[in-house]
């Protein structure tokens, strides 16, 4: 699968908030957010006033990278979004939060979002008792989600084991069990990023 090569830190430094792609360090005194907030390369901190457009590219590009999407899948969340009743970009940041690779992370399942995707392409979670590796997949209210239970052994899986994590509550998630539920469907708010998704909306509605 294609995938953007720039360094983890320098896309976030480039969009100037944490995107939390690397686990525990973005928790740390190391992230580089932190210790250099200025925009990556020679001219960073002498970058000119930014238009209008150039402000909604960034913040489409911020919540691209935020889910790991590259534009193409990213577009198609905006379009399933606008056919759908509500705010275009309300509905759109839920659809990306209910990704079963977004839900592992949020369980804890995987230190980032990159991580978790792993995690599921590696086919190490089950949906409602049946095996799901598409990190996509868009997971509904009730939904089961679970370690399997051959893989419950493995490192990534023991560390995991009796962790206290903090849940946003449209989820639960047993860390003895290694199981979790979708309690119900997740609002804007319920998302951990800030984005300003209208400005998305006007980007592609142009
Ligand atoms: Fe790097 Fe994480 Fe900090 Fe982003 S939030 S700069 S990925 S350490």
């Amino acid at each position: 699968m294609a995938k953007y090569t720039e360094a983890d830190c320098r896309l976030c430094r480039r969009e100037g908030t944490k995107l939390f792609l690397k686990g525990e360090r973005c928790t740390s005194k190391k992230c580089a957010v932190e210790k250099r907030p200025a925009p990556p390369g020679q001219h960073g901190l002498s970058r000119k006033k930014v238009s209008e457009y150039g402000t909604q590219l960034r913040e489409k590009q911020k919540a691209k990278r935020a889910y790991g999407l590259l534009e193409r899948q990213f577009r198609q969340y905006y379009e399933r979004a606008s056919s759908m009743k509500g705010n275009t970009g309300e509905q759109m940041i839920c659809l990306l939060e209910r990704r079963l690779d977004n839900v592992a992370f949020r369980m804890g399942i995987g230190g980032s979002r990159a991580e978790s995707r792993q995690i599921v392409n590696h086919g190490h979670l089950t949906v409602n008792g049946k095996n799901v590796n598409i990190p996509s997949y868009q997971v509904k209210a009730g939904d089961v989600i679970a370690v399997k239970d051959s893989k419950k052994d493995n490192a990534i899986f023991k560390e995991l084991k009796g962790a206290k994590i903090t849940m946003p509550k449209w989820l639960t998630f047993d860390t003895e069990a290694l199981k979790g539920s979708i309690v119900e469907l997740p609002k804007r708010e319920d998302a951990d990023l800030t984005i300003k998704e209208h400005m998305i909306v006007e980007l592609y509605s142009k």
